[in-house]
């Protein structure tokens, strides 16, 4: 059964959901003994049996509010927190009758991308395949359960970076994050307004589309959210895909990808080909030689903005008042953050400084319009583009160590680019080696979800 004749049999009162989810609860706490996917396991359901996601379980990353579940986006400095709302995207789950399963780990306000710095207290997401190994980050603990879920589940994530495609293709499973805009980043806990975006995650392509479905969509809580029409997307899983174009990106191919990744985004390639679709290698050198960079200005830029509200005052973590508010605010900070936020605020608030700002923050601004104007050329006469998503298989916790911030940091080559361009992009599971999963990523223009799917769905 797909998603769609699932929630159909809900509807019909063929489901005793009370049993159901009682039997979901008990392996959900099963499977996050054993591998730590959900910081909150909780439940919650309105009764609702008569919407598009009927008896659909549903997990929520940590970063994205739940009206009175612990929502702490993996930080101690948030240790606490119940939200008095709903984000959108989850209000609009919740009506549409699913039933909330608990809060997902992650790296803590998203800074990761082995969801490996969790913050003190909070335990790290093991990967399914391999539980040495990490699940991918930031959205690591949603890509995790729902590769382990064998019951009708979704997950939502959130990326800045790559935070969805990537633990998507560690863990095996589909994971969309749709253009910037389409779903409203209301109740979202923001890591970076501009590049900030909740999308699905699921076993199969149909359960991406009818999330999809779902959660877009104008809201007015959110100014940045987009007007545009929510598309018919169960539509495009009919659809052929002779005669689309797919641009493969030369410079995704080259140094620093595993050889058995690059083989298997071959045999992608020569799918899509079989199945008459036309394509063709492109360049765009912007975009993924100066991308990642661009990246690493913007998004600690304004996340060393947004984490300034966290000071202890009014929600989270508390320390006994002593001294001045600098005073106050420092031991709150320093206390209750981890090391790579400190380490995000420092940078964020140098490239923002006066006397640097032009040559940082500004600089990468002028970039980030020039990657979307190359993307824009590229998507003239192509539907979407081809790459792998992530450039290694995911590494074992003992390597991540080792690793230098730079080295962490590089891990987000192929993902910066279109999430710095606000452009939907998909995880695609296809293909393994050595026992571990792999993805190819598919990106397409602004809005153009659809075709993500309709090209998704060929690569099964
Ligand atoms: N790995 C990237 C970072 O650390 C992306 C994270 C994300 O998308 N939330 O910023």
């Amino acid at each position: 059964m797909n998603i769609y004749e699932y929630v159909e049999e809900v509807k019909k009162g063929n489901v005793d959901l009370d049993n159901e989810t009682a039997k979901v609860m008990e392996k959900v706490n099963k499977i996050n003994e054993e591998y730590n996917y959900l910081n909150v396991v909780e439940k919650q359901h309105s009764g609702e049996t008569t919407g598009k996601l009927s008896g659909v379980f549903v997990s929520v990353k940590d970063s994205i509010c739940v009206k009175g579940m612990e929502s702490s986006a993996g930080s101690r400095i948030l240790k606490g927190y119940r939200p008095l709302f709903d984000a959108t995207a989850v209000g609009k789950i919740k009506e549409n009758g699913a039933v909330i399963i608990g809060k997902t780990s992650q790296d803590a306000f998203g800074f990761g991308s082995f969801s490996a710095n969790v913050g003190l207290g909070f335990r790290v997401p093991l990967n399914p395949f391999d539980k040495e190994r990490c699940c991918g980050g930031s959205s690591g603990g949603s890509a995790g359960i729902t590769r382990k879920a064998d019951f009708p589940h979704i997950s939502l994530g959130e990326s800045t970076g790559g935070s969805i495609a990537a633990p998507g293709a560690f863990c095996g499973v589909y994971a969309l994050c749709p253009t910037y805009g389409r779903i409203s980043r209301y109740g979202l806990i923001d890591y970076g307004n501009s590049l900030d975006k909740i999308g699905p995650m699921g076993r199969e392509i149909e359960d991406i589309a009818l999330a999809l479905e779902v959660m877009s969509g104008y809201d007015e809580k959110d100014s940045t959210s987009a007007d545009n029409e929510v598309d018919d997307y169960k539509s495009y899983l009919d659809k052929d895909v002779r005669g689309m174009r797919v641009g493969v990106i030369k410079e995704a191919f080259g140094e620093g990808v595993d050889e058995s990744i690059r083989k298997n985004a071959e045999d992608a390639v020569s799918r899509l080909e079989g199945e008459g679709v036309k394509v063709k290698e492109v360049s765009l050198p912007l975009s993924l030689n100066y991308g990642l960079y661009a990246y690493y200005i913007i998004a600690p830029s304004e996340a060393s903005t947004n984490l300034a509200k966290l000071c202890g005052m009014r929600y989270g973590a508390e320390e006994e008042i002593k001294g001045n508010f600098n005073e106050y605010f420092s031991s709150v900070r320093s206390k209750h953050f981890g090391d790579e936020a400190k380490r995000r605020i420092i940078i964020g608030t140098f490239t923002r400084m006066a006397g640097y700002r032009d040559a940082y923050y500004i600089k990468a601004a002028k970039v980030r319009t020039m990657i979307i104007e190359e993307y824009k050329k590229a998507f003239k006469d192509i539907d979407a583009l081809l790459t792998p998503t992530m450039p290694i298989l995911p590494p074992r916790f003992k390597e991540i160590e080792k690793l230098t911030v730079m080295q962490n940091y590089m891990m987000d080559l192929l993902t910066c680019a279109p999430n710095l361009a606000g452009l939907p992009h998909i995880n695609v599971p296809f293909g393994e080696s050595r026992g571990l999963p792999i993805g190819v990523m598919l990106t397409a223009d602004h809005m153009k979800e659809g075709k993500l799917l309709q090209l998704s769905k060929e690569l099964k």
